[in-house]
Order: C-alpha cells, then structure tokens, then sequence
C-alpha cells in the first residue's frame, strides 16, 4: 500500500542531491534558465505508489490519498473529513478535481471555504512529499484557476433572483412552481448563505409538535412577543404577514419540498413566551437548504454560481428590468428580468465598514457568526435607485459563541434547555433566557467580557446537544474551551474560577429550581438543577449575528421609496428586509421571515 519510509526517504535525497547541483551550476542572475531548469528536474517527479495525507481542518482531521502513477498525480481522494457540509464540498470537488486533472499543487483556495481549500492543498501536498516531493517542486506546479465561463454576455429570464440563500431558494421555488423562467446569481461558490449555517429553528404557532407537547399558543401572542422583543418599533403589519403565514408556510416545506422537522423537539428561544421554534433535522439549516436547492433544481431554476450581481437596470419609467453582474472568469454580464427582480442577498454582518457607518459601535473587535457573502451589497444596489432604508442601526450579537472564532456555537444552546451562566467570579449576571441583546451586553460587561456556560446530566439529557453537535462538541474540547467533568470543583479549576463561588452559585440556584422560582433573576421557562454529572462548562463570547435593518418593503414584498412608493419590478425578502425585527430579532424568527416573505416575493414578482 503505502510506501515504505526508506524509499521516500532516499526519493528525497535525490532530488534534494540533483537541486542542490543544479542550482550551484547556474548563473545567480538567470532567473529564467533557473525556472527551466527546475521544471526539468521535477518532471517524473515522484515515486510512484498510493501515499496518505493528514492535516487540521475546520471541524477535524481532513486525510486525503494521492496515487502516482508514472511520476506523476494520477488520482486524489479525500477518505476522510469532518468540515461542514455543503460550504466545504464545493470547495473539496473543486481543489480535488483541479490538483488530478491538472497534475498540480498549485490551485487557488475556493472563497466562503478558505480553512478547509488550504487544510485540503497541505494534506494532498504532505502526500507528495512521501513521494519525494517538496516546496521546490511544488512552487514549480503551474498555477490552476477554476472559473466558469458563460457564453452568452446578455442573458434573459423572467425573474433575476439575487442570492442562494433562504430567501432566495424559497423565492425561486415559488416563481418557477408559477411557470416563471428563473434564474439565481450567488456570488459564492456554495450556496446556502447565512441560513445553512443557522440553526435551522421556525417559529410556527399551532404546529403539530406544539399540540403533541400541550403548548397553547396563537398568532397574537407570537406577534405579541415580536413587537415586544423589537421594542416595539417593528413594521406591525409585516410582523402580522410573518406571524399569520408561519403556519402554512411550515406545511409547504415539510409537505411541498420535504424538509424534515425533529417530531419530538420544540424549542423556547429567549424572548418568546411559549416554546414555539421547530428544529429542522439535524439542528442546522442543511435540510431546509438541501431540500430547496433540490427543488429548484427539480423545477429547472438557473443557477448562476460566482456570479456577482452589481447594479440594478431600470428603465426610463423606473421599472426594474434587470441586473448586471461580473463572475469569475472576470466576465461583464447582463440579467434582463421581464418580470422582475428579487434581491436577498442578506444583510451586512460581514462588512466591518458598512457596519461601522450605521453603527460605531458594532466595529472590528466583534468577530462574526455570518457567513462572508453577507456584505449588504442588495441594501446599497437598491438605496442607489431610491430604495429607502429602515432601522440600518440594529445590529445584533448572539451571545454564545467560539471565543476563537465568531462561530456560533449550537452546544451552548444548552441555555434554552437550563444551562446557567456565569462569570469569571463564578457569580450569575443575568437571565439566561433574556434577549440576546441583552444577554451580549452583559457578556461584555463581565471581567474579559466572556461569559461561562455550565450544565449537568439534567440539562444535557433535553436536549443532547453534546451529542446533536458532536463535531462541533469536540472542536471546543479540544481548543480547551470546553470542559466534561464529574465534580462542580473540576469544572471550576479548569478555567481558574473561584471553586467556593461556583459552587455557592450553582447551590443558590438548585435551590431556587427546587422552589420553582428563580428569585435571582427571575429565569422564564423550565427550571432544571445542575446536581448530576457530568458536568460541562463552556467559554463563550458574543458575536454579531444578524443586521435588522435593510430595505423597506410592503407586505408584498415589493420594495419602497422613501415616500412609500413601490418600486415597479423590484423585490426584497429575508435579512436584506428592514423593519421586520425591529431593534432587536428573536431566535427562530429569522427562518421564519425568510420563508414566508421568500414565498410572497416569488409569487407576487410572476404577477408583474
Ligand atoms: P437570507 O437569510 O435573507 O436568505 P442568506 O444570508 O441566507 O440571506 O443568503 C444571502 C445570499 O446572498 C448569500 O449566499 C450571499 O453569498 C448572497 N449574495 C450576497 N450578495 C450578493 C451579490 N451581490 N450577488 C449575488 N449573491 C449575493
């Protein structure tokens, strides 16, 4: 199988041997010869044989196996891998087709996927390096660039959708059920956007999980709760639309496009009254995505990857008829739509500037939970053709994240499950079931502004989020930003908090769940002790997360002017939507929005 080390070893040497040689003899200064000179040695470059690699990548160990054949790569296969589905696989084809077909290590990283592009370059390249490779030759590889080219510049369709996320799947798969020629641009390799990367919670009141576990609930109390989360300066209309079509729009995904919602699992995000999300299978936004994607496809939609949508057209009469674009292949393209536009392109939580501008304080020293693509470019297209904007100052954190990374982290949803948070002082300061504004700000208020989490047997078995996120468990533990333990005293001890204060904390607390009332801070929701091991406790940071402001809209998802006015042709749904949210969205809320008004766009732009 593999080839013995003596082997390579002595591959090694020799070429090592002949470059060495090689360099000494040619002129310093004839750099050219010199490039000619090592393509030469390098060709029949390595021994042949089937070579296994290994390196770090995003979520784990990526191993790849390179097979030589005639002294050069003949095949390349990843075996093994634990980086997140769909973001990475673009990625891994891509690098993995580029490096065999073109026989070289040399090919660009893919963007959205940058960790995982290089973890998986290393590991083909640690391959080679059995096979008597080496940075010399390497270097010498001819330099790969992947780009699809379009053949037609100008291109027509009835509807131009702006982005591959949730809103825009949804949109697409609305318009083309209506008979509409649709195509999606999406400026990332992958698709997916912020909400494959969600958590994949709806809140839907009146569903069937909520009958199943005896949660009364209704329409008003869920828009009760979502005005009162925005402080109330939401759009009331757009929160009824949201609220009033939760329901039926959850019955078109699990019936029409078959996503798959955990049967016993019914969430309480902070800031909601009741337990009102459902999971989609998986606890992430892979199936909703997934299942879309597979929809539209089924549904003949375009999709135009890499392909950045730039500037909206609109016409002498201020229709909008279409967008021009640029892709990889550095090519200038133009969309006509003869229906309409739909932009969702997200909102702006990766763009440090633009978040800056509405927002000073939300600058670089927050890391984000969002995916790249989120740069607001659909807000600032449309505010360039009188689009009005709404509430682009709330910018919001989620409270629990990697204090590495930015990533959010779904183990420490745990919290919605009983798990209780505390301070390097081993004090709790604040309700865990408070808004994440709220939550973020106390974070921040504590000493090293992290916060953390800590739960036993009693919380883990709701919700096996330990389990549920394996991956994502195991990533933490070994950053050592989270610890399993079997005494309160361990626990303590392995982030240096005061062992007599956790514990009182932690005692305080039973007692209060015992009683039934949280006296302290008055925690809503179900009460469960921290008394049987193991234990976990886990460091977290607040991160931003979602942008609240965007696009003004009417309940027909058309966009508007600043005097109300619609903006024939032209569309919006999802994070690149204001007003919604008002100062401050609600977990679960997010998919919600996205799904609902992704349907009323796309249904409404075939109108046209
Ligand atoms: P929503 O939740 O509103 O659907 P997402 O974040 O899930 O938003 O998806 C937005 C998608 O739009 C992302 O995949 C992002 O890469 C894409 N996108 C953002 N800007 C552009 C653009 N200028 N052209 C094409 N796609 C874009």
């Amino acid at each position: 199988m593999f080839k013995p080390f003596k082997k390579a070893l002595l591959s090694m040497l020799v070429l090592i041997m002949s470059f060495t040689f090689m360099t000494a003899c040619s002129q310093p200064d004839n750099s050219a010869a010199e490039e000619k000179t090592d393509i030469e040695a390098v060709k029949g470059k390595y021994k042949d044989g089937v070579y296994e690699g290994r390196e770090p990548g995003k979520g784990g160990d990526i191993v790849v196996k390179v097979t030589v054949t005639d002294g050069d790569i003949s095949k390349v296969e990843v075996v093994e891998h634990k980086e997140s589905e769909m973001i990475s696989d673009e990625a891994i084809k891509r690098i993995v087709s580029s490096v065999q077909s073109e026989k070289s290590t040399n090919v660009d990283v893919v963007s959205g996927a940058t960790m995982t592009s290089e973890a998986v370059i290393k590991a083909i390249k640690s391959a080679l390096v059995q096979a008597g490779g080496s940075e010399a030759i390497f270097a010498a590889d001819p330099k790969v660039k992947h780009v699809t080219k379009e053949a037609e510049i100008e291109q027509t369709y009835e509807v131009v959708i702006i982005g591959a996320g949730g809103a825009g799947l949804t949109a697409a798969v609305e318009a083309s059920q209506a008979g509409a020629k649709v195509v999606v641009l999406e400026k990332m390799p992958s698709i997916g956007g912020n909400t494959l990367v969600s958590g994949g919670g709806l809140n839907v009141p009146g569903s069937d999980q909520q009958k199943k576990f005896n949660v009364k609930d209704s329409v008003d109390q869920f828009v009760e709760d979502t005005l009162k989360g925005g402080d109330n300066i939401n759009n009331k209309e757009l929160v009824q639309v949201m609220a009033e079509n939760a329901l039926p729009t959850a019955e078109w995904l699990i019936n029409d496009i078959n996503v798959e919602f955990m049967p016993d699992r019914l969430q309480q995000f902070g800031g909601h009254s009741v337990p009102r999300a459902l999971i989609a299978k998986g606890n992430h936004g892979t199936d909703l995505i997934e299942k879309l994607k597979a929809k539209a496809d089924e549904l003949g939609v375009v999709f135009k990857m890499e392909t950045k949508a730039d500037e909206l057209i609109i016409d002498k009469g201020g229709q909008v008829t279409g967008v021009k674009a640029s892709n990889a292949a550095e090519q200038q393209l133009t969309f006509h739509a003869s229906k309409g536009v739909i932009i969702a392109s997200g909102g702006f939580g990766s763009n440090v500037e633009m978040r800056k501008k509405y927002n000073p304080e939300f600058d670089e020293k927050y890391m984000t939970t969002d995916v790249p693509g989120t740069t607001g470019d659909g807000i600032v297209m449309a505010e360039k053709i009188g689009a009005d904007l709404l509430h682009m100052e709330h910018i919001q954190t989620y409270p629990t994240c990697n204090p590495k990374t930015g990533i959010i982290s779904y183990v420490a949803n745990s919290r919605f499950d009983g798990a209780i948070l505390l301070n390097q002082e081993g004090k709790r300061f604040v309700e865990e079931m408070e808004r994440r504004d709220v939550i973020s700000r106390a974070i921040l208020d504590q000493t090293g502004s992290y916060g953390y989490l800590v739960w036993g047997q009693e919380v883990e078995e709701v919700g096996h989020m330990t389990d549920v996120h394996q991956q994502e468990y195991d990533g933490f533990v070994n950053e050592k930003l989270l610890h399993k333990a079997e005494t309160i005293e361990e626990l303590a001890q392995f982030f240096n908090v005061d062992v007599q204060t956790m514990k009182k904390s932690i005692d305080t607390y039973n007692k209060q769940v015992e009683k039934g009332k949280d006296t302290d801070f008055n925690r809503r929701g179900e009460l469960r002790p921290i008394a049987k091991a193991p234990f976990y406790i886990q460091k977290v940071v607040p991160a931003i997360h979602h942008t609240m402001g965007g696009l003004k809209i009417n309940p027909q998802a058309q966009v508007l002017t600043a005097n109300n006015e619609v903006i024939p042709g032209l569309f919006a749904a999802g994070e690149v939507t204001g007003g919604i949210h008002g100062t401050n969205r609600l977990g679960g809320n997010a998919v919600t929005d996205v799904a609902v008004f992704g349907r009323i766009a796309g249904q409404n732009v075939v109108k046209e």
